[in-house]
């Protein structure tokens, strides 16, 4: 596609980048299939392609987008479902992220709709407050009206586990170390996840140093750039100063935000190569986790059905293809796959609170497909996918599963 930006507009590295994506898109629209809220909405500025067009205008033109062009691209998922499926390569991630700083620069959005989104980053990146502010929304949600009440009803789905037995394992003196990074809403919600990741990888020999850092995703994709690099400053210095081999989460968004930390810093050379050093040194949990040698023996975990949804941001960001669903089968659990597998479910960071009609219906798709599989579990490698699935069949993080096959607390 033939672009029209002026030159003093390319010296920008995240418009250069931009540029490049759309030259590189011809428009056949192969993409617009597998984009969800095409899929729901109908509307083709709904769809990768009429949301690369409207891109385009708007940062070719440098002006205040319309109204218009902020609800269609706030309504996009970042889910690069669009990415995976488009034959020409075309880069969207880099697209959507351009496109968002600029509406953050250049938009004024109205006052609640201002104030909303800064009280759900607030709240989401402030674990204790968070999950204090959950338990007033689980008594509070009959009552709560409009997004304040989506927002609750999500919090009741998903109530906090305790596990029966808390232990940490050993390793050896020369164990290789991995920085395992606590989040934020994950922290909150499910810290067990991290506790079980721990012992799936100390079975492997390698120890965690843990910190409770926040990787920056959820600022980065509400347009907050500054709080974004803050925290993304603060994980790369925690990591330079911990001399771990490697770096991971157990929420594969923010592993996938992780591994891309380079984009975030284009333009400032000096940080450019401390978080390219860094993101080569991310690994997503399922890449570093092992099944146990012996299959589950438990006979309740064998008589389980689970159904496995790989999370976007593992499958279209980081695009990792059956790993997760290679660990669980070589553990012993009985799997089914998830008819239209690739399609998200509706959680996407802040997506189901910012946009919970639409995640609402992305949420019953997703629920539909994994009824029909007769599944008795749902199982997933990112805490956003496996709170927005609760509430109807059990949920566990794969870390979770690894750890019970492997002799750890049964987690449902
Ligand atoms: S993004 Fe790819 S699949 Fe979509 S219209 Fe452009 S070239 Fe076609
Ligand atoms: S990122 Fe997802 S929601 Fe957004 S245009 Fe692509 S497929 Fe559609």
């Amino acid at each position: 596609m033939r672009t029209a930006f002026r030159p003093e507009q390319l010296a920008d590295p995240h418009l250069k980048e931009a540029e490049h994506a759309l030259r590189t898109c011809v428009h056949c629209g192969f993409c617009t299939a597998t984009c969800p809220t095409y899929l729901v909405l109908g509307d083709e500025r709904d769809s990768p392609r009429g949301r690369i067009m409207l891109i385009q205008n708007m940062l070719e033109s440098d002006r205040r987008p319309t109204r218009e062009t902020v609800r269609h691209l706030d309504r996009c998922l970042s889910c690069l479902g669009c990415r995976t499926t488009c034959p020409s390569g075309v880069d969207y991630s880099a697209l959507i992220d351009t496109a968002r700083l600029h509406i953050a620069k250049n938009y004024r959005r109205g006052p609640f709709q201002s104030l909303f989104r800064s009280a759900v980053l607030y709240l989401l990146m402030r674990p204790r407050l968070f999950a204090f502010a959950s338990v007033l929304a689980r008594i509070f949600a009959p009552v709560l009206p409009g997004k304040l009440g989506a927002m609750a009803k999500k919090a009741k789905r998903r109530k906090r586990r305790k596990t029966k037995m808390r232990f940490v394992l050993r390793t050896s003196p020369e164990a290789p170390k991995v920085l395992l990074l606590e989040g934020c809403a994950q922290r909150a919600l499910a810290p067990e996840i991290d506790e079980a990741a721990a012992r799936v990888l100390a079975r492997r020999d390698v120890k965690t140093e843990t910190a409770p850092l926040c990787c920056g995703a959820l600022a980065y994709h509400m347009g907050n750039v500054g709080i974004a690099k803050r925290c993304a400053k603060r994980v790369i210095e925690a990591f330079e100063d911990a001399k771990a081999d490697a770096l991971t989460m157990t929420a594969s968004g923010c592993v996938a935000f992780l591994k891309d930390y380079g984009s975030v810093f284009a333009g400032e050379p000096k940080w450019v190569e401390r978080a390219q050093a860094m993101a080569a040194r991310v690994e997503d949990f399922s890449e570093l986790a092992d099944a146990p040698k012996t299959p589950i023996a438990d006979e309740a975990a064998r008589a389980l059905t689970i159904a496995y949804h790989p999370p976007c941001s593992l499958q279209h960001g980081q695009r990792i293809h059956g790993r997760g669903e290679q660990l669980l089968k070589e553990a012993g659990f009985n799997l089914v796959p998830i008819p239209d597998a690739h399609l998200c479910c509706g959680s996407a960071g802040s997506y189901s609170l910012l946009q919970p009609k639409i995640a609402e219906q992305l949420r019953a798709r997703k629920l539909d497909a994994i009824r029909s599989t007769g599944a008795t579990i749902i199982a997933s490698g990112n805490i956003g996918c496996l709170t927005q699935l609760s509430g109807e069949l059990p949920t566990a993080h794969i870390a979770e599963l690894l750890d019970w096959a492997a002799g750890g607390p049964k987690p449902i």
